[in-house]
């Protein structure tokens, strides 16, 4: 790693994502931080244009600034969506510096939008891990895990609601059982013929019948005996 003068406002440190660039003073909006620099590579020189690696910085169509050296500490910042820094182009004097674009305090991480070409290429695919990008998601799993509850609850009082529902249609249908019952005499006081009690009264209900209908047959026997006789 290389050794940075405590002149300078900021210490390579541990980022989410690896390392990065933090700031160790307080840091103006608008001052500038770094430089990024680098062998300039030209694109008509066909050497120059197969040269492949994550730190390449395109100045204009024909320069690109190969940020990949060592000594070049602005190689550490990460990308940033929503940044404290940005990165200044001088396409002319073929220059770039990272200025702060908010008044960066002590301890936070310096960061730059690296543009859509590297996010599309290279953080899309695996999942931008900036700041706001991981509240982005934190937001989102909260809402679908708040959603998930929602449904949860919606689907334990529809089933509470049917079981409700299946209870009264149970209870009515007891009801009418009941009523055909005691309709029928077998049946005294709205116990189920289960009850040992209903039993009794049932059969005791049942004696007064078969009185009758004794007493109905011996009055026609002798209806028919007087009438023989
Ligand atoms: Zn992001």
């Amino acid at each position: 790693m290389p050794v940075l003068s405590s002149s300078k406002p900021y210490r390579i440190g541990r980022s989410r994502t690896g390392l990065g660039l933090f700031a160790t003073k307080p840091i103006k909006k608008g001052a500038k931080i770094v430089r990024y620099f680098g062998p300039l590579l030209d694109s008509k020189n066909k050497k120059h244009d197969a040269i492949e690696n994550k730190y390449l910085f395109e100045l204009n169509g024909r320069w690109t600034v190969d940020g990949s050296v060592r000594k070049n500490i602005a190689r550490y910042i990460n990308h940033a969506c929503k940044p404290n820094a940005e990165s200044d182009v001088n396409a002319r004097k073929r220059k770039v510096v990272i200025r702060a674009i908010k008044h960066i305090e002590p301890g936070e991480e310096i960061n730059y939008d690296y543009g859509t070409d590297y996010f599309k290429a290279y953080l899309k695919p695996i999942g931008c891990k900036c700041d706001s990008c991981e509240k982005k998601r934190k937001k989102k799993r909260a809402e679908a895990r708040a959603e998930k509850l929602r449904l949860k609850a919606k689907a334990e009082k529809k089933a509470e609601r049917k079981a409700e529902k299946q209870a009264k249609a149970r209870d009515k249908l007891k009801g009418k059982s009941l009523s055909a019952k005691a309709a029928n005499g077998k049946f005294i006081n709205g116990h189920a013929a289960a009850n040992p009690a209903g039993k009794a009264a049932a059969a005791k209900s049942r004696t007064p019948e078969f009185k009758t209908v004794a007493t109905a047959n011996a009055r026609s026997r002798k209806v028919r005996a007087s009438a023989s006789a």
